[in-house]
């Protein structure tokens, strides 16, 4: 296929790459500059001019607006516009519509995986859109990911999104309290997690990602809490969430109190540029 790409940068650059080694014909764009073996295009359109399938991986729903403008009117009819980024519900279907419009297809596909998955091609996508614009992009998430879930009508991938990483921020803050609780009620780490994770508090965040350094698994507590999924990123998916749930008049008081939590970590306490599991540490050293 003939692909444009806009936006490669940590996540983008890779899946540019492995569609170009699966024999894709790429054409990028980046302000930033264009990564090694990558053809280059001066603009944004161009790199969208004659392409069967655009792809977006940018950094918010603002700039995925910005782009989306210039290029849909240089893509071809019947071209798919193809968002990986993760964006705002609202701004995914505004985009949608705006492609539909002009005679083009749009998926919203956020992806789970990060850099690392995005490296080795085992993102996974979550995807919002009609079924023909699925099959069509379907050879591409077999290239950059290892699993594609249909989540249907435009704005679902991020839907799917948001709300898994709520529930994903909120188990790994009840994770850390209850480490940091039992370190005070002397009990051991290792049996906290031997019971735990084969009992009903277990979870994606204690069995496959444990916070706690040497315990469970290798994760990036091991690694002195370099990211993996940096605290930065949590935040704006649970302002994300927040952002959908007061569109919607949800109520997420869970989704809510993370929020406040990540935002009070990352932007008042040490967490920026650390992994999510930081709030270990974090509460290790708090009082209630
Ligand atoms: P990044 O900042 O490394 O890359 C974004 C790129 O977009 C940059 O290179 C930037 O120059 C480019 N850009 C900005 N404005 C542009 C414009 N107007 N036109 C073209 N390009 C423009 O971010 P990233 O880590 O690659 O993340 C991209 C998206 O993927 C984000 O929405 C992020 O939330 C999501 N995501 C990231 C991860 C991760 O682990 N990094 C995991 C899952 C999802």
């Amino acid at each position: 296929m003939k692909i444009g790409f806009i936006g490669l940068g940590n996540m983008g650059g890779p899946m540019a790459a492995n569609l170009i080694k699966a024999g894709h014909d790429v054409t990028g764009f980046d302000p930033a500059g264009t990564p090694d073996g990558i053809r280059a295009a001066p603009s944004a359109a161009e790199a969208a001019r004659g392409a069967d399938v655009v792809i977006t991986m940018l950094p918010n729903g603002a700039i995925l607006r910005s782009v989306a403008d210039q290029v849909i009117p240089a893509m071809q009819p019947g071209a798919v516009l193809l968002d990986c980024s993760t964006v705002d519900v609202e701004s995914a279907r505004a985009v949608a519509d705006q492609a539909q419009a002009a005679g083009l297809m749009a998926l919203d596909a956020p992806v789970s995986g990060g850099i690392g998955g995005a490296q080795a091609g085992t993102l996974t996508f979550m995807v919002g859109g009609s079924d023909e614009a699925f099959a069509k992009a379907a050879p591409l998430f077999d290239i950059m990911g290892q699993k594609a879930v249909h989540c249907g009508g435009s704005g679902n991938g991020q839907a799917a999104k948001i709300c898994n990483n709520m529930i994903l921020g909120a188990t790994m803050i009840a994770t850390c309290e209850a480490f940091a609780l039992a370190d005070k009620l002397g009990l051991d780490r290792q049996a906290m997690f031997d019971v735990v994770s084969t009992s009903s508090g277990y979870s994606w965040s204690m069995n496959a990602y444990c916070p706690a350094p040497g315990i469970g698994p290798q994760s990036p507590a091991d690694n002195d809490y370099k990211p993996g999924f940096a605290a930065d990123l949590m935040l704006k998916d649970l302002r994300l969430s927040q952002q959908a749930a007061e569109a919607v008049a949800a109520d997420t008081p869970m989704g809510q109190r993370a929020t406040e939590l990540y935002e009070q970590f990352v932007e008042h306490e040490d967490g920026t540029g650390r992994d999510f599991s930081a709030m270990l540490p974090r509460f290790e050293k708090r009082k209630r």
